[in-house]
């Protein structure tokens, strides 16, 4: 049986953040319906999703061209560490309402063939509300672009939930154009997509980001080029490219 809501969201909120969390948002998972799981069960039980983001530092991400640098690998481990710690406090405070909570790791590969995870954390923001799809499939946020990480929580408190937002790539292509794979399939308009392989050549993409294993420093699955290359993540009043 659903618990009672929370009047608001509001305290959540407040809390993610004093723990480091730049943005919250909250899913109704009955707008993931469908979406790949594992295990498939995992949202069973579960009417809420708190998605939770992390500003990446742009003094990092400024420096991200063709390929990740070292600097950005560590950042990313860090960061990734950060939204684990955030999940597990704010898991402990929806306990301490009085509800379920299920922290996701926030980076956690499952199956390496497909690239998969317990759940996919860019579904969850975007049905939040936290940002929209942009052309490579990455969570385009209107306050950091893409220069985010994620994690999401499972809770049975219904609290109150977003809603997705619009779309706002365009004919924007400087992920298109920044890709160093060609990866990216749809230049001309902003489309929304339920596979990842309509929007991405994912061969060639998985295989970039492989053979950036190959450089001291780089841990697998690391790229980062489209996430920089984004204008709606570039600090304002910095050169676009
Ligand atoms: S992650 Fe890298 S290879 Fe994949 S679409 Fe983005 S820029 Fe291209
Ligand atoms: S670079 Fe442009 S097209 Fe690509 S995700 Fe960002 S806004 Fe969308």
């Amino acid at each position: 049986m659903q618990k009672s809501p929370l009047p608001n969201a509001k305290p959540l909120h407040d809390a993610a953040r004093y723990w480091g969390a730049d943005l919250v948002a909250v899913a109704d998972t009955s707008r993931l319906e469908g979406i790949e799981t594992d295990p498939s069960d995992l949202l069973q039980g579960y009417p809420r999703a708190v998605s939770i983001a992390v500003h990446l530092a742009d003094g990092i991400m400024d420096h991200i061209t063709s390929r990740p640098t070292p600097l950005y690998a560590r950042h990313y481990q860090n960061v990734n560490a950060l939204l684990d710690h955030i999940a597990i406090r704010i898991s402990g405070l929806l306990q301490s309402w009085g509800g379920k909570a299920l922290p996701v790791p926030a980076s956690h590969i499952l199956s390496e063939e497909r690239f998969t995870a317990a759940i996919s954390h860019k579904a969850v923001a975007i049905q939040a509300g936290l940002g929209w799809q942009g052309k490579p499939t990455i969570l385009v946020t209107p306050q950091f672009g893409p220069r985010v990480r994620l994690t999401t929580v499972l809770t049975d408190l219904v609290l109150p939930a977003g809603k997705p937002i619009k779309n706002k790539c365009a004919k924007c292509t400087y992920c298109v154009e920044a890709c160093p794979a060609g990866a990216i399939k749809n230049a001309s308009t902003a489309l929304h997509y339920d596979l990842r392989s309509e929007a991405l050549d994912l061969d060639a993409c998985v295989g970039q980001l492989r053979s950036n294993e190959q450089e001291k420093h780089i841990p697998p699955y690391l790229c980062g080029v489209c996430v920089s290359a984004c204008p709606w993540g570039r600090p304002k009043g910095s050169e676009k490219r």
